[in-house]
């Protein structure tokens, strides 16, 4: 079994300054030099040179990253970290040793296409619960709005689907979903390293998009966002359509004045940048903008936010893999939240949308947790 000689280099590399250590969200959970970036380099190196052995302990500290690219940023050398992570997830996945409760998420990506292993033509079921007029499933359209797993079928993030839907067609935008030709854009397979299927998985969604002639493709989760901009094109090559964010959509349409945002929203927001939209798209201004432009709305920052915001626990399947991890992380950014006054959690991402609420229930808290697509689609003048 060989592990690939340019993420041993990169590994390698690591000059073991510790700059990464102190804000690696894993690290600050578990407090052990082996939970950090540095230390994660070092197993990578120990097992691939024959010196450790892939012990449980050993499996955790690779499965505890989140992913959140803290590290990548502090970096002086310039190790990719993360990417070495995720070889080394592939690598110990084909030893067989990874965390069991991988076997069924991807039993439910092989079986249904989506995380859930809920019949994957329930995926359009969502708009049986959103006041919405006629919704387009499968139709040749300008517009695909890719919905992803957590959307379209996990009842406390439904709102982002019904309010993207609702927003589209206030914009006046052809737009469709693809129902059950949509299948999980294959992030969790990547993440996880069981990344059997996600080629799969990316030619499906790719072709099914380009057969409905779409020009663009729309997302409300950065996971789906990611996968398609930087991993899709690895596999298929020119996608052939645009993709964006909600949060790209909704600040063009503020800037060309088709978005009027006129009703007021008297309460004081914190906006929670996403990971996978913040560190690793650099996506930080257009969600401000938005939420700057609502009338009454008072915006405050985290201490942490932008590059050095604190990841809400729940990247790279540790909501999956290590749950009282991800609600420990997000119960300390519900606490910063609650330290600044402010009523209401804005984030841009599903996924960080239920960790936080998980962790507001948990911890009895009041505080409301929202997308912006929900406090957008609220507010949208007849
Ligand atoms: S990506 Fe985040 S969680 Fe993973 S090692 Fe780097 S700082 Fe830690
Ligand atoms: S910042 Fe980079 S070089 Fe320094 S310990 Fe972390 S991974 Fe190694």
């Amino acid at each position: 079994m060989s592990f690939p000689k340019e993420l041993y280099e990169q590994a390698f590399k690591c000059m073991r300054c510790g700059f990464c250590v102190v804000k690696c969200p894993a690290w600050e959970t578990t407090g052990w030099e082996s939970g950090s970036p540095r230390g994660r380099m070092l197993q990578v190196k120990g097992v691939v040179d024959g010196f450790l052995k892939p012990t449980d302990y050993l499996i955790e500290n690779i499965y505890k990253c989140t992913f959140c690219e803290y590290c990548l940023w502090r970096c002086p050398a310039g190790v990719e970290t993360t990417e070495v992570i995720k070889g080394f997830r592939e690598f110990l996945v084909k030893l067989g040793k990874y965390p069991t409760v991988l076997d069924n998420v991807a039993e439910a990506l092989a079986e249904e296409h989506n995380i859930y292993n809920f019949p994957n033509d329930s995926r359009a079921d969502w708009i049986d619960y959103a006041d919405l007029e006629e919704v387009k499933v499968g139709e040749p359209a300008e517009v695909v709005y890719f919905v992803g797993c957590v959307s379209s079928m996990t009842g406390r993030a439904m709102g982002i689907a019904s309010s993207t839907a609702r927003i589209l067609s206030h914009l006046g935008f052809d737009w469709t979903i693809l129902g059950e030709d949509e299948w999980c854009c294959g992030n969790p397979m990547v993440l996880s390293g069981r990344v059997e299927g996600f080629e799969e998985a990316a030619r499906h969604n790719v072709e099914a998009i380009r057969k409905l002639g779409a020009k663009l493709v729309v997302m409300s989760c950065p996971g789906c966002y990611k996968t398609f901009t930087r991993e899709y094109p690895k596999i298929v090559g020119d996608l052939g359509f645009e993709v964006k964010h909600m949060l790209q959509v909704l600040r063009d349409a503020l800037r060309d004045g088709k978005l009027k945002l006129s009703k007021p929203v008297e309460a004081t927001a914190v906006y929670h940048d996403p990971c996978e939209l913040g560190r690793v798209e650099e996506m930080y201004d257009a969600a401000r903008e938005v939420l700057s432009a609502i009338p009454g709305l008072k915006v405050v920052e985290f201490r942490r936010s932008r590059f050095t915001s604190r990841c809400c626990g729940a990247g790279g399947m540790v909501k999956a893999t290590y749950p009282d991890m991800a609600l420990g992380l997000a119960k300390m950014r519900v606490e910063e939240a609650l330290e600044l006054g402010a009523d209401m959690v804005v984030s841009s991402c599903p996924t960080c949308k239920l960790n936080m609420m998980d962790a507001i229930a948990d911890s009895g808290k009041k505080v409301r947790m929202v997308d912006v697509t929900e406090i957008i689609g609220d507010i949208l003048e007849a």
